[in-house]
């Protein structure tokens, strides 16, 4: 039987991943923030979407063009995220047999502006009947189990793709936040250009990515870990396989994870010290794909002297949090912007 009002979904929209979350479901759409576009007639028409166009990166034939619309947190190519959230919304709202178009949750990063509000209120109106948006930080803290509702400080680093977000949050508001450009797009980068350096090797971004997921550290602990990677020889021109370390990738990343370190040195010393003496008691949340960067959590811990905890699915506290909020809007009342 249809129902007549679809669940209120949460929206996630990373520059790396998009993740959808269905009120009283959770995570229900889990994709690369990705469209692969085709030139017809001077027009671009899409023909793949999250996964499907992240398996083509690199390896796009002739007229096809892999793009990700959302670049250091905000939208940078309007026609396209709006394509891809369409797409995303009914392919869950396909799911759940529903006439009625869903209230939408979207995070949003902090000190967004009023126009980039306007954009994303915009690519995603026409699938839903009413749009709410909510700052990622408070969703990220949310969905890591901090107490944002007490007059507590609270510290949350949200390390994404474009950018790592950090954000000292107390009495449901966002006290302190800065973010920097230093996500995991800048440790694909940092360990591209490491590999040309040192071994004159040429390798594309997935490749960059793969070696960061597999032996990528920012601790020495896991610095024996060691790789096989493909590339082309700068000096043959051919295709070279060499070996790389942990070690090896560890110095490779670690002027982008200092820059992160800095970050939130610089948080504290913002903050308030009632709140900031809370953070140094009780630790703080490590959330994004970079808290599954190995050995990031302890040599935070180490360099700030505090406790560092990370969540059980550090990709998915953004959705989770924003999703929390429909699932108990009492709780959360007055936390979207
Ligand atoms: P965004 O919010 O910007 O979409 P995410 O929080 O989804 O970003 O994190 C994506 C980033 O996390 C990417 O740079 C990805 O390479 C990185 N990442 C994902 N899994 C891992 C892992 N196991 N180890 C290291 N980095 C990872
Ligand atoms: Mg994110």
């Amino acid at each position: 039987m249809k129902r007549m009002f679809a669940r209120d979904i949460a929206i996630d929209l990373g520059t790396a991943n998009t993740l959808i979350y269905e009120k009283g479901r959770g995570i229900v759409l889990n994709e690369p923030s990705m469209v692969a576009l085709k030139e017809v007639n001077g027009r671009r028409q899409p023909v793949a979407y999250g996964a499907e166009a992240k398996a083509m990166l690199g390896k796009t034939p002739e007229g096809v063009e892999v793009i990700r619309p959302v670049r250091t947190g905000v939208i940078a190519d309007f026609e396209v995220a709006s394509l891809m959230l369409r797409h995303f919304i009914s392919r869950v709202r396909a799911l759940s047999w529903s006439m009625i178009k869903p209230r939408v949750m979207v995070g949003v990063p902090c000190g967004i502006t009023e126009v980039e509000k306007r954009a994303i209120r915009e690519a995603v109106q026409d699938q839903a009947r009413e749009v709410r948006l909510i700052d990622e930080a408070m969703a990220a803290a949310i969905g890591c189990d901090l107490p944002v509702t007490e007059a507590c400080g609270s510290l949350v680093i949200d390390m994404g793709g474009g950018t790592t977000d950090i954000a000292v949050i107390s009495l449901k508001d966002v006290v302190y936040s800065v973010s920097v450009r230093q996500g995991g797009d800048a440790l694909d980068e940092a360990i591209i250009n490491y590999i040309r350096r040192r071994h004159h090797l040429l390798i594309g971004e997935a490749t960059a990515e793969q070696i960061k997921k597999s032996v990528g550290t920012a601790h020495q602990d896991y610095d024996d870990e060691v790789m096989e990677i493909r590339g082309r020889s700068l000096i043959l021109g051919t295709p070279t396989t060499l070996k790389v370390s942990g070690g090896e990738i560890r110095e490779a990343m670690s002027e982008v994870i200092s820059q992160i370190v800095l970050a939130v040195r610089q948080a504290l010393e913002h903050t308030p010290p009632e709140l900031s003496g809370d953070i140094i008691n009780r630790g703080l949340a490590l959330a994004g794909g970079g808290a599954l960067v190995r050995g990031l959590g302890k040599r935070l811990s180490e360099e700030l002297e505090m406790e560092v905890s990370i969540p059980a699915d550090p990709l998915g506290v953004v959705a989770e949090g924003a999703g929390r909020c429909l699932d108990h809007g009492d709780v959360f009342k007055d936390i979207w912007i």
